[in-house]
């Protein structure tokens, strides 16, 4: 049986020795933000926000400005409510 596993590899921020492990490890690090460690103990992170999170909050933003735009739209279109409708003023002579 032959098994492939893909690994990624990355150095450690603090002392920059090298720490192999599978892509999905990786991923999800850069998806949840939580700790790992190297094998000299010190704590790694990725702090900056992954392509999936900046994808989720552009999907966001675009979907509040649909909702916006909708909301304009309808005022736009929507009949005007009629008041009582206007005597009729006679022009002064
Ligand atoms: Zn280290």
């Amino acid at each position: 049986m032959k098994c492939e596993i893909e690994m990624e590899m990355r150095s450690c921020a603090a002392c920059g020795v090298v720490m192999a492990a599978n892509s999905t490890f990786f991923y999800n690090r850069r998806e949840d933000h939580k700790e790992f460690y190297c094998l000299n103990g010190h704590s790694n992170y990725y702090p900056q926000k992954s392509d999936a999170e900046k994808l989720r909050e552009e999907l966001a933003q675009e979907k509040k400005k649909a909702r916006e735009l909708q909301i304009q739209l309808d005022k736009a279109v929507m009949p005007k409510k009629r008041g009582r409708p206007r005597k009729q003023l006679t022009p002064l002579k």
